[in-house]
């Protein structure tokens, strides 16, 4: 199905696709042929915004699981993302692709504090901009900053990049006879707590009219292939 022409988007990866095939946190050459596919959707004239999650190093909600203090835990997994956007910046420069970090949560030895009309200015100019520590406050995820930035840069459309080729009606693990949705509404996600990011964010996308596209970034080209609208994905919209 093709997608509209986008001319912004916000791409949101999570953590865990910076493993590669590793178990554990991140896999340069993997990272490395990540890099590759934003710079082919950006060679292709888009303006790209980056949010990485940091499930791979750091998850605020499995250390509260073993004890820890939930807010502690969290501000933990919001610098593990830091970590991952700065693994990315690396690889998307070794590229020739020009980036900035902006993080939530300031730390100017390593990367600019999120100031909106930089990051415009940024994305002018042809840079992509990774934005780091999440929505900067704890009980909340990557995907809600995703979903936050995806509004306040007035992206297109915010696409999810995971392990899965789109949203399910049953978990296609566990179910064999699971159908993927190509469209399916908000509210339909929200009510079948379909996973596709949590509620909150899908809430901000529904109220900001942002579409989310649902892909799996693990197969080589995908992300140019869903952008030339012959990809396999879900459209979350109205
Ligand atoms: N986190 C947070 N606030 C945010 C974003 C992230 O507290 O605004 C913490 C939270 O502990 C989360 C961790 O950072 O578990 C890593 O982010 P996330 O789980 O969203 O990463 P992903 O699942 O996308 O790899």
């Amino acid at each position: 199905m093709a997608l509209p022409t986008y001319k912004r988007i916000l791409l949101k990866l999570s953590g865990e696709v910076l493993m590669g095939r590793q178990q554990f946190g991140i896999d340069p050459e993997f990272v490395t042929e990540l890099a590759g596919e934003v710079k082919s959707a950006k060679d292709s004239g888009l303006e790209i915004c980056l949010v990485i999650g940091g499930g791979n190093i750091f998850r605020g909600m499995a250390g509260a699981a073993k004890g820890m203090d939930r807010a502690q835990a969290d501000y933990m997994g919001m610098l593990a993302t830091v970590m991952n956007a700065l693994a990315m910046q690396n690889a998307l420069e070794q590229l020739g692709v020009p980036t900035r970090v902006q993080s939530a949560i300031e730390m100017d030895k390593v990367c600019e504090p999120v100031i909106r009309r930089r990051a415009e200015r940024h994305l002018e100019k042809g840079r992509v901009v990774i934005f780091a520590a999440g929505v900067g406050a704890p009980y909340f995820t990557t995907d809600s900053g995703a979903a936050l930035r995806a509004a306040e840069m007035r992206c297109d459309a915010l696409l999810k990049g995971t392990s899965v080729d789109g949203v399910y009606d049953s978990d296609p693990k566990t179910n064999p006879g699971a159908k993927r949705y190509d469209t399916v509404d908000y509210d339909t996600v929200l009510a079948g707590n379909l996973k596709v990011m949590d509620a909150s964010a899908v809430a901000l996308c529904r109220d900001n009219r942002i579409p989310i596209v649902v892909f799996s970034i693990r197969e080589q080209g995908n992300l140019a292939r869903v952008l030339a609208g012959h990809g396999t994905q879900t459209i979350v919209q109205e």
